[in-house]
């Protein structure tokens, strides 16, 4: 079969003393996102859906988060990484569309900003690239700020 899907999701911790990066977009926000590398969990949910369409793990595995090389990496270097993996296995990308959970700050502002990142790293057009923002309606952990969540699906296919 020359199509292949995949989906990732994502959490990090929200704390006071970190920048918030998503999809590669530093935005101004009195919390950030806590983790090994700069927590973009946006961009960790879509290399889990990349590396799940070809069953080639997760994440975790490539980049661990015991590993001193990967502290405090910038995650659209990761993703290229990734993005180099499935293309040596000769499959491109047909689309990506994500979901970001947060209650604040605002994303809307941002999205258009973090389509033309991961697109120029992932050789996409941005309109290949979904990203939509919503907040948790105040629910759980993501409602009450104590974190960020993102979903990615992604289809890959062969010529
Ligand atoms: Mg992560």
């Amino acid at each position: 079969m020359n199509i292949r899907i995949g989906n990732g999701y994502d959490i990090h911790r929200l704390v006071g003393d970190r920048p918030l990066i998503l999809g590669g977009v530093n935005i101004p926000h009195s919390l950030g996102l806590l983790g090994h590398s700069d927590a973009d969990v946006l961009t960790h949910a879509i290399m889990d859906a990349m590396l799940g369409a070809l069953s080639l793990g997760d994440i975790g595995h490539y980049f661990p988060p015991t590993d001193p090389q990967w502290a405090g990496a910038d995650s659209l270097v990761l993703l290229n990484s990734v993005h180099q993996l499935i293309r040596d296995q000769g499959w491109q990308i047909g689309n990506v569309d994500s979901v970001v959970v947060a209650e604040r700050p605002k994303l809307k502002p941002h999205i258009k900003l973090m389509r033309d990142k991961l697109a120029g790293v992932l050789q996409l057009q941005p309109d290949q690239i979904g990203i939509k923002a919503t907040t948790n309606e105040k629910l759980g952990p993501v409602g009450r700020e104590e974190g960020i969540s993102a979903y990615a699906v992604v289809l890959l296919f062969k010529d």
